[in-house]
């Protein structure tokens, strides 16, 4: 028999007051392309209601900018906050924030190169993350930089099996970097994945072809034994393909505006 459980309202968000350090405001044109990132992923169906998208301060490398708790698809430049890698606000002027702002701190501090994270729920991942021997590994060209086997972040290794498998602090941050490593996209088991990339544009299109390397690959699987594929494979389509991702950017941008 079931059992019903009350959720906390609180349980996604919390208000937390700034840390009271000086700012230099972000470039225009960086909060502007992390909007158009937040309503990118949510039109590609990588965000729904939940996820959110980062970009590293390009003044502050030791800070990051990422939206206050809302629905991605309803961002606009007001709304983005300066976070540092404690996860402490600078200018939320008590507006709610992220949870999970910690994946994006800590991720940051342990990657100088990277410079942009995305983190979802997009249903095709969460598969690879759940069923046991089943490594989530690139399949088509446009899959390359997920390389041959993505790592699994395992919340009960570092915090036992009552959690509400959230990174709601620095320490399950810090752990979910490890597991990230030198990788660019890492599952977090029965919860979803991050991404991380080394500019804004580059991220967002990561984002959407995991999604579509999991459907492929999760389609493949029903058909027949896969061949995925190989390191060097991975390596060369992800040079190459990274090569084409403002083309993808400003087709997907102008579909948010209503253009195409
Ligand atoms: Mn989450």
């Amino acid at each position: 028999m079931c059992t019903s459980i009350l959720d906390d309202p609180a349980a996604l968000a919390e208000t937390i007051a700034d840390s009271g350090a000086a700012s230099t405001p972000a470039d225009e044109s960086v909060v502007a392309d992390l909007v158009t990132a937040n309503r990118i992923l949510f039109r590609e169906g990588v965000l729904d209601a939940f996820g959110h998208v980062s970009v590293r301060h390009d003044k502050h490398p030791d800070r990051f900018l990422l939206a206050r708790n809302m629905a991605p698809a309803l961002v606009t430049k007001d709304d983005i906050v300066t976070f540092d890698f404690d996860g402490r606000a600078l200018d939320a002027n008590g507006r709610g924030v992220y949870l999970e702002r910690f994946i994006h701190a800590e991720i940051y501090r342990a990657r100088p190169d990277v410079m942009a994270v995305v983190h979802s729920h997009s249903a095709s991942v969460v598969p690879f993350g759940i069923v046991q021997g089943l490594p989530f590994r690139a399949v088509c060209h446009m899959g390359g930089f997920i390389g041959v086997c993505a790592p699994v972040f395992e919340i009960r290794d570092v915090a036992g099996d009552e959690t509400d498998l959230l990174i709601r602090n620095g320490m399950l941050g810090a752990a979910l970097a490890q597991s990230l490593g030198d990788g660019n996209v890492v599952l977090m088991r029965g919860h979803g994945s991050t991404v991380v990339g080394d500019r804004l544009r580059q991220v967002v299109f990561r984002a959407v072809y995991t999604e579509t390397n999991a459907k492929l690959q999760s389609e493949a699987l029903r058909l027949g034994p896969i061949t995925y594929l190989s390191a060097g494979e991975a390596r060369t389509t992800a040079r190459v393909i990274d090569m084409q991702v403002d083309r993808a950017w400003d087709l997907w941008k102008m579909q948010t505006e209503g253009k195409v």
